[in-house]
């Protein structure tokens, strides 16, 4: 298995970076995640949008062009054989002695890629997954898909402590802002798909940005407002999308089943034309 590290293919087990890059010492840094499916990249070009986005806010530069970073994308993917999975790129502000000033000669942003080899989607998803409640103890611009994520570890801990799947994050006035990897959703009793707005409270996520437009293509009824811990309680039914759990139906809330505790109608429906528009689709 290969790693890529600033310039270089190397095996995995030999993939290093800098004691004092920036990345290490103090999370100076942004990634993505691009979805491997059928050996092919998913939304590769909001993902990449969003990279350059995340990489603008901190004033970091883009360390090579974007038809570089396909390239070299696909070539990983190509010699470690990753049929279904992800590709992992994390760019940082690269080498320099600790201050936490920008340095003053600016370093080459460091790039590096990994991949995953993750099970084909299985009918375990589609079953639907459990979360717990977390206070949102993040930064103020979750929106920057920064590599720093204690916040987000411990909640995903005491998700996975308490059985579940995922930790639904709530902010100081009991609204969900999002999942601690995924984004949320709720079905209301009349059939609307409600989600929060994507601003600086939480990240935008591509699953949930092609979903937006497959739900406009086929007529869903949408509302874009936050939504509190206790409607979701109460909710018909709800879901998360990420793009490794594309969009995969919640049955429990703290312990409470969501509508009749079996996954939603409508999430399921929206999971397939996710599925056949998307991830088989041209790609978004
Ligand atoms: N929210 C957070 C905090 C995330 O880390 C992620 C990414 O994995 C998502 C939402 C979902 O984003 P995407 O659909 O781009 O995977």
């Amino acid at each position: 298995r290969y790693a890529y590290v600033n310039g270089r293919f190397v095996h995995h087990d030999d993939a290093a970076v800098h004691i004092e890059d920036r990345g290490y010492q103090f999370a100076d840094g942004v990634y993505e995640v691009i979805p491997v499916h059928d050996r092919r990249l998913i939304d590769e070009g909001p993902h990449l949008d969003r990279l350059e986005y995340s990489l603008n806010e901190l004033r970091i530069g883009l360390p090579m062009s974007r038809r570089a970073l396909e390239m070299l994308a696909r070539e990983l993917i190509r010699r470690n054989a990753v049929t279904y999975g992800f590709i992992y790129m994390q760019v940082t502000r690269g080498v320099a002695p600790r201050d936490h000033k920008f340095p003053k000669k600016t370093p080459a942003p460091a790039l590096t890629m990994t991949t995953r080899q993750l099970p084909k989607p299985s009918a375990e998803m589609e079953e639907g997954y459990s979360v717990v409640s977390a206070p949102d103890m993040r930064w103020k611009r979750p929106d920057i898909k920064s590599v720093s994520l204690l916040p987000n570890i411990l909640a995903k801990q005491k998700a996975a402590e308490a059985g579940c799947q995922e930790a639904w994050l709530v902010d100081e006035n009991g609204k969900v802002t999002e999942g601690s990897a995924t984004n949320a959703w709720i079905v209301t009793k009349d059939n609307k798909v409600v989600t929060r707005r994507a601003d600086n409270s939480i990240l935008s996520g591509i699953t949930r940005l092609s979903l937006l437009k497959v739900m406009e293509r086929e007529g869903y009824e949408l509302e874009v407002r936050p939504f509190s811990l206790e409607e979701a309680h109460d909710a018909r039914e709800a879901f998360l999308t990420s793009s490794t759990n594309f969009v995969t139906p919640i049955t429990r809330i703290d312990g409470r089943a969501v509508g009749n505790g079996h996954p939603g109608i409508l999430t399921m429906k929206l999971r397939q034309a996710y599925i056949e528009q998307v991830v088989h689709g041209e790609g978004g």
